[in-house]
């Protein structure tokens, strides 16, 4: 699969050891004041991100010079969430949002009305639709509005795209180039900063890998369709997924299908949601012998996940013990 691509004026520099190592340095030397600032000044930059995951991966993109909120709490159901009226008070002097769009945070269009900075509105600097440039799955028509009273449903495409740890790379990209736009000064910091991060994520992903390759193309149910990109990169076959549509329970012939699914092509695990009811997956479990196991789909959806990379050790742990012969 080909590397997403990174903007051209990163890229230059991305690879350049001499930029980062300068970058370091005026980064080691702002850190200090920086920290203050945070610790009490209104004067330090400002990112809110919609998600835990964009969250992580903003504070990689700006380390200790600049404060990152989220609005989704760790844990939530990210499909069912709406904002309450101290999610408006966080916009309150941020530079930078980060959302996932394709719909998955389409509450944020109205905070954003409400809140009214220019700066982080839709044509704003500051604004990062994370999405852009992803290479997307699931890609339905271009006409259906996201926005919809009914909340969220996997509307222009599969919104789960940051379960694919390549796809750092470009959400990383679109961070770093508002972070910039909105504050040149730190341009060589957030250049060294999301250098080294990709660095790290890029030799966890091939230990991640090389933990699952021995597991490839086994086949898994899942509750929730949260796991498509995670399946691509790591190439598991998704046979079924338990809900029909999302946050619709399944009926008693889709469960029966279901068990017929499991038994006939083998599937071993019905992957679910920490926070989606259980009642359904346990059924399937008891059924057909498959195990139930509940991944982290986001940042702090479980213990043990409080980071981008940790979301990955902790999945890839889960899975290949769950895959493991010796598991039966
Ligand atoms: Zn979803």
């Amino acid at each position: 699969m080909p590397a997403p691509k990174s903007p051209a004026y990163l890229e230059g520099h991305a690879r350049s050891p001499t930029a980062a190592r300068i970058a370091l340095r005026v980064a080691t030397v702002g850190a200090a004041l920086l920290a203050a600032l945070s610790a009490g000044s209104a004067e330090a930059l400002r990112l809110v991100a919609t998600t835990p995951d964009l969250g992580s991966l903003s504070r990689e993109v700006v380390g200790v010079r600049a404060v990152v909120e989220t609005i989704i709490p760790p844990g939530a159901d990210p499909e069912t969430f709406q904002p309450r009226p101290s999610d408006l008070a966080k916009l309150k002097g941020a530079a930078v949002i980060v959302r996932v769009g394709l719909g998955h945070d389409h509450w944020l269009d109205k905070l954003l009305v409400q809140h009214g900075d220019p700066r982080i509105n839709r044509r704003g600097p500051g604004y990062v639709d994370a999405s852009v440039g992803i290479p997307l799955l699931e890609v339905k028509g271009r006409t259906i509005d996201v926005t919809a009273p009914d909340g969220h449903v996997h509307g222009l495409a599969n919104p789960h795209y940051w379960l694919d740890p390549a796809n750092a790379e470009v959400i990383t990209a679109g961070i770093a180039e508002a972070v910039i736009r909105v504050a040149p000064e730190l341009t060589q910091h957030v250049i060294a900063q999301r250098d080294s991060f990709l660095e790290r994520l890029k030799a966890r992903l091939a230990v991640w890998g090389e933990r699952l390759a021995p597991h490839k193309s086994s086949r898994v149910v899942t509750f929730h369709n949260t796991w498509p990109y995670f399946a691509r990169r790591f190439r598991l076959d998704i046979v079924d997924v338990v809900q029909p549509k999302e946050g619709v329970s399944p009926s008693p012939a889709r469960l029966a299908k279901l068990v017929a699914t499991i038994r006939d092509k083998n599937v071993r695990v019905i992957l679910h949601e920490p926070y989606e009811p259980d009642e359904a997956s346990q059924l399937l479990a008891r059924r057909t012998g498959a195990t139930v196991l509940k991944l982290s789909p986001s940042v702090g959806s479980l213990p043990d996940t409080p980071d981008y990379i940790s979301l990955f050790d902790y999945n890839v742990d889960r899975l290949v013990q769950a895959l493991s012969p010796l598991s039966r």
